[in-house]
């Protein structure tokens, strides 16, 4: 009998491969577009928080490398062209990587015609800096709020050494929802895809971009890819990762199940005090956009969390397998085949890009 049993498993695991062999060449492949970026294999991942390294993510990938609240990159990225924004004749601090300077000054000079000069509020952010940066908005509003204002270290277009926050000159508005409404908030609004900055959070978006309105941030791309972003109407996360990322995100991890306790005898037991909440990940759904002044009455102050420190480590998306071990057999196949598709795609992809993150 032990014979017959192997002999079955061994079938049910040939009859397996052969499907997820199948799937693979059937449907899996990523389309490749004619600016030869390979699409993600799937649709673009629901706002949540996780610790991906994205991919591509060389230097020389600065066009398309997506950072959002998923995907990151290792927190020794650092751009090795920083320029100071001084030397570019810019009013502001800080750095930028050299590739968008001609187009940060052909861009502050138009500003300049247009009667709405811009300056620079805040650009390259080394990983450090970030954690500074998230610390002080836990600090300020509690860990929940900062999420939506604020990227967690690695999760930053500032480490990119690509974003900058604009702000007008002189100042006005800096760092607030109505900078928008601002003369240079609506040039930049209307005219930064000119010269290949695209905003990277705009309003009215937040459940695609995963963060608050921000006018005054963009992000570098480039002039070709900010015109093909602005006229997709996508949002820069979208664009980035139907086109160009080339990343694996698994499914979000489950929530743990509630079991009901047996009810004790006691006759005024009630079921209700015994269910405990699954713990609450911080919700990205309200899209109120308050100005950033107008938030701190609203917060509430017994969020405890003011951890400066997000994890860093990626949960091993095979740990997901080990649970679905005492499911029914169709169950298992069923998510084995799609764990397998989802390596099998993995492996694909790493093939036909043929490289490696420089940054890492
Ligand atoms: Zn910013």
């Amino acid at each position: 009998m032990q014979a017959l049993a192997h002999v079955a498993t061994l079938a049910r695991l040939a009859t397996l491969a052969a499907a997820l062999a199948l799937l693979a060449l059937l449907g899996l492949h990523p389309a490749v577009d004619d600016r030869g970026g390979v699409r993600a294999a799937g649709p673009l991942p629901a706002c949540r928080y996780d610790d991906i390294t994205t991919s591509p993510r060389g230097y020389d990938d600065w066009r398309t490398t997506l950072v959002d609240t998923i995907l990151r990159v290792p927190s020794s990225y650092a751009p090795p062209d920083l320029v100071r924004v001084h030397d570019l004749g810019v009013p502001g601090g800080g750095f930028v990587r050299a590739v968008m300077g001609e187009d940060l000054q052909a861009m502050r000079a138009a500003a300049v015609a247009a009667g709405s000069p811009i300056g620079i509020e805040s650009a390259y952010r080394s990983y450090t800096d970030q954690q500074a940066v998230f610390a002080k908005w836990v600090r300020l509003y509690g860990r929940t709020q900062a999420l939506h204002i604020s990227a967690r270290p690695g999760h930053s277009e500032h480490q990119l050494g690509l974003a900058i926050d604009f702000r007008s000159d002189p100042p006005v508005a800096t760092l607030n929802a109505s900078w928008g409404t601002t003369a240079a908030g609506k040039w930049m609004r209307n005219h930064a895809w000119e010269y290949g900055f695209v905003m990277s959070y705009p309003k009215g978006k937040t459940s695609l971009s995963c963060y608050d309105y921000e006018p005054w941030h963009f992000r570098y791309v480039g002039r070709d890819l900010a015109a093909l972003v602005h006229g997709s109407g996508l949002t820069l996360r979208e664009y980035l990762w139907a086109n160009f990322t080339t990343a694996i995100v698994p499914p979000p991890k489950p929530k743990p199940t509630v079991h009901p306790t047996p009810i004790p005898t006691h006759p005024t037991a009630t079921i209700a005090p015994l269910l405990t909440p699954a713990a609450s990940a911080p919700s990205l759904a309200p899209p109120s956009q308050p100005p950033l002044a107008s938030l701190a009455p609203t917060i509430s102050p017994q969020v405890p969390n003011g951890s400066t420190e997000a994890p860093l480590a990626s949960p091993p998306p095979a740990t997901q397998a080990s649970s679905v071990s005492g499911l029914a057999p169709v169950l298992v196949g069923s998510a084995g085949i799609a764990l397998g598709t989802i390596v099998l795609g993995g492996l694909l992809l790493v093939r036909r890009r043929g490289r490696s993150g420089i940054g890492l």
